[in-house]
């Protein structure tokens, strides 16, 4: 395993694509060392944390950090002087915690919307057909500024399916080209080149940087 080798060809993958595209490390379950060296690459925008706990465990002053993962509306006040965006705006209830909270420390907080782009149930996230809607709401909250979309596409689809979702989502994000969206947040491991031919212009990646793992999250063996 090697994360500097690893980060450096994902890089230059990337850059013959899209050279503007910003590589975000998913840094859940690894450790303080691990993400210091790809840090190191030069070629990490920010790490991006799923859990609040685990966030606030690893918290540096000197990295930039994003919440990537779905965000309880009690555990805002804690991420918020902490995180450059919030990937996973899912819905009304969190928008207003996380005004309330960023105006208290008088801070315009940056977020992403997540879109739940196979419409799986049991995923957050918003549909693509309900986010006019949503965008229009949340225009009344003045210490949240909505800068794109984010989206997981369901694990094991092929190719040719993962790429027709992130189309999907990529037409719907230039529609928005005349707001503050410039962020569009999608491509994992095993699918972020997909995404960044579909006009991704941030990826979220945890095991083809950091290689493969056999826990989960909250310690489980997978
Ligand atoms: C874990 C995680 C990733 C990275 O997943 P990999 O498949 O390891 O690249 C990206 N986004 C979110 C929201 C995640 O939880």
């Amino acid at each position: 395993m090697d994360i500097l080798e690893n980060i450096t060809k994902i890089h230059a993958e990337i850059n013959e694509i899209n050279p503007l595209t910003e590589i975000i490390a998913a840094t859940k379950t690894r450790t303080a060392e691990e993400i210091k060296i790809a840090i190191s690459s030069g070629f990490i925008s920010s790490c991006g944390e799923n859990r609040v706990q685990e966030l606030l465990a690893k918290y540096e002053k000197n990295v930039v950090w994003d919440f990537i993962g779905r965000l309880q509306t009690n555990k805002v006040k804690y991420i918020i002087d902490k995180v450059r965006i919030i990937h996973s705006l899912d819905r009304l209830e969190l928008a207003v915690e996380i005004d309330k909270q960023a105006n208290k420390i008088s801070k315009v907080q940056d977020c992403l919307i997540e879109i739940n782009a196979g419409k799986e149930e049991s995923k957050g996230g918003i549909i693509l057909e309900d986010l006019p809607e949503f965008l229009d709401t949340l225009g009344n909250y003045k210490h949240i500024n909505i800068i794109g979309l984010m989206a997981v596409v369901p694990k094991g689809l092929s190719e040719i399916m993962s790429r027709k979702i992130f189309d999907s989502i990529y037409t719907e994000f230039i529609k928005f080209s005349d707001t503050n969206f410039r962020c569009l947040s999608m491509g994992m491991s095993d699918d972020y080149l997909s995404a960044v031919k579909s006009g991704a212009n941030m990826v979220r990646l945890g095991r083809a940087i950091f290689g493969e793992r056999d826990i989960d999250a909250t310690g489980e063996k997978l």
